[in-house]
């Protein structure tokens, strides 16, 4: 039987409800036999999740401040758990190592990884599990950069010894012992490394949704679940603005060919998202997989008679930017003309030395800077090679009475984008999916 990794995000384990809920998730499939939980989450709107008190705690700390009311309430938060599911250990003496700890180190990462670490010592008690600290498995270099191999290494080997135990999401350790924490939402990381480790078949992600929606529910009314995408539709879904899994999570879950599972904690028997590396012998139920956008973004658009036979026009307009360490999203180019689309929080830091640069390098004809564009990526793998999808698209647009200002669809046949007026963002969104699915 092939081994399942399952991590459980912050809401999955807000109290001791959820908690119940992941045991009997956990206890269902004999093949669940790594579990990874993150730091108690918002049990309501207004809650604060664990690690934010955490990294308040530290801040009040490395102030000198007392931060001794705050910490009694991550201690009522955890001791309650641990009552209400019944356990009979008294968690409280580790709580306060821990925060003399938080006194005594200065580091935020120590602090911040006590949310993970405690909520995994319970759900180990609770299930019956061993404890695996992350700390010893889960390495980081003295630069402070993720240890891929080194982690690989120490994790499958220790995995071996195990047959069923916990692993606290978030957080590893320097070469001197030191925590390091991935950043926010690192659990997702933990999760697919443990799962690459254990050479599983699948790696379940619980969360609060059922999976990926084919488009923002604030803008379109009850959007479809995505049954199935694969990783790189994932990354250009989620680079458009579409998040539920933790950008870094994807790499060794998708260089070891295992399919990611997104599941929602609180309806178990819905199949959610399934992540996969290729479409293969699969049918798909639309040609399009999901539509992501995102405002603000401007578009600078220079000129330059016979442009196109001047050599190294493009990397001078480019060294500009690289100049001002500017990073720029798209450059569709014409004849005489190169536009490039820039992100107006990127732009804004710079945006008159950058033209002066760009005019002192090129000398174009004009250089024309109009804001206010959305992008709006229409995804799906094999797409852009189906007859008719760009015509339906734009179709789409044109009956909805919007102007596309730009169009980018590069070779990669993944992908659409289009760029719309920011008023028109939402309707655009709203057209591309009634025409698709
Ligand atoms: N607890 C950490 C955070 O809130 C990591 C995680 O939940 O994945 O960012």
């Amino acid at each position: 039987m092939g081994i399942k990794v399952a991590k459980f995000g912050g809401s999955s384990l807000a109290d001791a409800g959820q908690f119940k809920k992941v045991y009997e998730i956990l206890k269902s499939d004999p093949s669940r036999r790594f579990a990874v939980p993150s730091a108690p989450g918002k049990r309501f709107a207004e809650d604060i999740k664990i690690t934010d008190m955490l990294y308040s705690c530290h801040k009040m700390a490395s102030k000198g401040e007392d931060f001794q009311e705050l910490f009694e309430q991550i201690v009522s938060r955890y001791t309650d758990i641990v009552r209400e599911l019944g356990l009979d250990f008294d968690i409280r003496p580790a709580l306060y190592e821990a925060r003399d700890n938080i006194r005594r180190f200065d580091n935020p990462d120590y602090a911040a990884s006590r949310g993970e670490y405690f909520s995994a010592m319970i759900l180990s008690k609770y299930l019956g599990w061993d404890f695996i600290d992350a700390a010893e498995v889960i390495k980081f270099d003295r630069q402070g950069a993720f240890a891929a191999e080194w982690t690989n290494e120490l994790l499958s080997q220790r995995l071996k010894c195990h047959r069923y135990a916990v692993i606290p999401g978030f957080y590893g350790s320097l070469p001197n012992g030191d925590i390091k924490t991935f950043s926010r939402g690192g659990s997702d990381v933990s999760g697919a490394l443990v799962a690459r480790a254990a050479g599983a078949v699948l790696y379940e992600n619980w969360t609060d949704v059922s999976g990926f929606l084919m488009a923002d529910p604030r803008i379109v009314k009850n959007p479809r679940r995505i049954e199935r995408l694969t990783y790189r539709e994932l990354r250009e879904l989620s680079y458009m603005g579409a998040t539920v899994l933790h950008e870094d999570a994807v790499f060794p879950v998708h260089k070891a060919g295992i399919p990611t599972n997104i599941r929602n904690t609180n309806r178990p028997d819905d199949p959610g998202t399934m992540i996969v590396t290729n479409h293969e012998g699969t049918q798909r139920p639309n040609i399009i997989t999901g539509i992501a956008g995102h405002k603000n973004f401007t578009l600078l658009s220079i000129e330059k008679a016979m442009m196109n036979s001047e050599l190294g026009f493009g990397r001078r307009v480019l060294q500009a930017l690289e100049e001002f360490g500017v990073s720029f999203e798209h450059l569709p180019t014409g004849i005489d003309t190169m536009c490039v689309i820039l992100s107006d929080s990127e732009l804004q830091k710079h945006k008159d030395e950058i033209i002066a640069r760009i005019e002192e390098n090129c000398h174009p004809d004009s250089i024309e800077i109009s804001g206010g564009l959305a992008l709006i990526a229409t995804v799906g793998q094999g797409m852009v090679s189906s007859r008719g999808t760009a015509a339906k698209l734009f179709m789409a647009l044109a009956a909805a009475d919007i102007n596309v200002r730009m169009i980018d669809q590069g070779s990669s046949e993944l992908n659409i984008i289009v760029g719309v007026d920011v008023k028109d963002f939402e309707d655009a969104v709203r057209a591309i999916y009634s025409a698709f699915v």
